[in-house]
């Protein structure tokens, strides 16, 4: 009988809810679902949510009752933001997170590296808000609980399960002991320890970095900007690195590494930890400041990813999937992108619209977006935390250079969390007119978002449908017209906007005026030119004119119908 802990669990700015166990006795007839989600972490969340927009029914089953544990996951970069608007809850996160847009690496007391990350006019949402992921987790159950078609099963904890070509048979445990679940699909998005993968035996692959960082939030009052603070080789921790955010309610995440040999056990021993932060907040020149401490806990940076993410009817997302390197908050971000890669395949595959291959090109395409990150954290990861001699040699030379050469600057490789072009996707069209652009957005690129007005982008106009984008205020064409309606009889979600028109146009379901042309010329289109935008909102076609028989096949090409996906 699985028993989670019913104790709230403890923290000096957040009020953890105890959820109701789901009971299998008071709901008898509860014993199939089309897809079960294991885990409602931040990503099993976001992917039940898109599904169900999707019109696709989900059991999400969570070991726990409460939300997770400690900040962990604080920053969210704009593409989590546009992906969590798509599912209903960016704007409490704007509401009560913090934005920022700087980052700056001191060395020796000076500060020899400003990031800035680019921010414009046509933006939402900022570079980066800062929220603790707790407040995010309740969000997203908070909007699961308005969705009919996702229920959530707390303190129901995924034991083990068979599969078959038609599905998968889950052995579920509760308070009143195990019952059996049966779906046609099953998603694994428990976390790093994923029962699911350890079930099949499956094995990561990709390096697990030699330095362990302690994580430790506290409340303490310090007169600083939101700005990410990085401190190399500081005096009280000489060879390592120390980080420093803000997040909302006055708290502080210090990361610092600790010295090679010390256990997390020493490290996490409170006189341990309050001689860190007793130095570290002296060195910023706040010595004596009062501070008082939220959680803590001791992480290492690993790159590892599953090298496939579908293993017959078991699908994989978010640490399930891959565990990246928090730095450059790619772990919980990676995964937001996964789930919404995934769940608009998922339910065409699911409501029958599309062949089951549809969803290998999940996988190759987020694998791809794996790796990519792997290769990139590893470099400021190696930054951070030299793994051998030769490593630091280099990263100090940098760090003494950058005191008198500002060119250096960049060498200090931080990258934070983007978004994956699928460039060589299948599911790209293949007669389309892309190479004919000479500006705008390529096969496979994420969605540009463009002001249209005051409270008003051309992202919040996109939902979970596929968009063709079409630089036309004149009526749809008969023939364009028919492969709409086409499709739409066929199950396929679809939505039409006409650019640049002031005016309602026959056949499109939203006509944007745009009226400085800004939209289109930030698209590279000319009058009569398309984009089709998948539901992840990724480029999967685009046409200086179109036509019915080439949207035919890039809809067919980009619901995997055609031999080329
Ligand atoms: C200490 C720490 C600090 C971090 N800091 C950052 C950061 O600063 N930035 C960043 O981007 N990321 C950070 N991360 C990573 C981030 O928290 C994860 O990437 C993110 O939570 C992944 O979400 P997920 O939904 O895939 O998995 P999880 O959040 O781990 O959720 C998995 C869920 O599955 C449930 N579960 C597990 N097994 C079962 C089962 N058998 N049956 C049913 N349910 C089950 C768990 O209870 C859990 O709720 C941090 C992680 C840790 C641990």
């Amino acid at each position: 009988m699985h028993q989670p802990n019913a104790e709230p669990r403890r923290s000096i700015y957040y009020d953890y809810q105890v959820f109701d166990a789901w009971l299998p006795s008071q709901h008898p007839t509860s014993q199939q679902a089309p897809v079960v989600i294991a885990g409602a972490g931040p990503i099993g969340l976001v992917t039940a949510l898109a599904l169900a927009q999707q019109g696709v029914r989900c059991v999400v089953l969570e070991a726990e009752r409460q939300v997770s544990e400690g900040s962990r996951a604080i920053g969210f970069p704009r593409r989590s933001m546009e992906i969590l608007q798509q599912v209903g809850v960016a704007q409490r996160v704007t509401d009560n997170g913090l934005p920022w847009r700087f980052g700056n690496s001191i060395y020796r007391g000076q500060r020899v590296f400003r990031m800035e990350n680019p921010h414009d006019t046509d933006d939402r949402f900022f570079p980066l808000i800062n929220l603790q992921q707790q407040f995010l987790e309740q969000y997203l159950v908070e909007a699961c609980a308005e969705q009919p078609l996702v229920e959530l099963r707390w303190g129901n904890k995924l034991l083990s399960f068979t599969q078959d070509g038609q599905g998968a048979t889950l052995q579920v445990d509760t308070a009143e002991g195990p019952y059996t679940l049966r779906t046609d699909w099953l998603v694994a998005a428990d976390g790093a320890r994923s029962a699911v993968r350890g079930l099949m035996d499956l094995k990561l692959e990709g390096a697990s970095y030699e330095g362990r960082f302690v994580i430790a939030d506290i409340r303490v009052d310090l007169p600083l900007p939101t700005e990410r603070l990085a401190f190399f080789d500081p005096d009280w921790n000489p060879g390592n690195t120390i980080l420093m955010h803000r997040e909302p309610h006055g708290i502080w995440r210090l990361d610092y590494q600790l010295p090679p040999g010390e256990t997390p056990e020493d490290a996490l021993r409170p006189e341990s930890l309050k001689a860190r932060i007793d130095a570290q907040l002296a060195m910023i020149g706040h010595a004596g400041v009062p501070w008082e401490m939220d959680w803590s806990s001791v992480y290492s940076a690993r790159a590892l990813t599953l090298p496939d993410y579908v293993h017959g009817r078991v699908l994989f997302v978010g640490d399930a999937a891959h565990l990246l390197p928090i730095f450059g908050v790619r772990g919980a971000n990676t995964g937001f992108q996964d789930a919404q890669a995934l769940a608009w395949r998922l339910a065409l595959v699911a409501r029958g619209v599309a062949p089951a291959t549809l969803l290998r090109t999940y996988s190759t395409e987020r694998v791809g977006a794996a790796r990519e990150i792997i290769d990139e954290a590893g470099k400021s990861t190696r930054f951070m935390a030299p793994p051998t001699r030769g490593f630091r040699l280099l990263r100090d030379a940098v760090l003494s250079l950058s005191l008198s050469q500002p060119f250096v600057g960049p060498l200090y490789h931080w990258r934070t969390s983007r978004p994956h072009e699928y460039a060589a996707s299948p599911l790209n069209a293949v007669d389309d007119d892309n190479t004919a652009f000479a500006a705008g957005l390529g096969h496979g690129a994420p969605p540009r978002n463009v002001r249209l007005g005051e409270d008003d982008h051309l992202l919040d106009h996109l939902d979970h449908r596929f968009t063709l984008l079409w630089a036309t205020n004149t009526t749809i064409p008969a023939d364009v017209l028919t492969v709409l309606n086409d499709a739409r009889e066929k199950g396929l979600p679809l939505q039409v906007i006409a650019l640049g028109a002031s005016q309602p146009v026959p056949g499109a379901d939203q006509a944007l005026p745009d009226a400085d042309g800004h939209l289109r010329e930030r698209h590279g289109l000319s009058a009569g030119g398309a984009y089709l935008l998948r539901p992840d909102q990724h480029v999967c076609a685009r046409w200086t004119a179109l036509d019915g028989r080439r949207l035919r096949a890039a809809l067919l090409n980009a619901c995997g119908l055609t031999s080329g996906a």
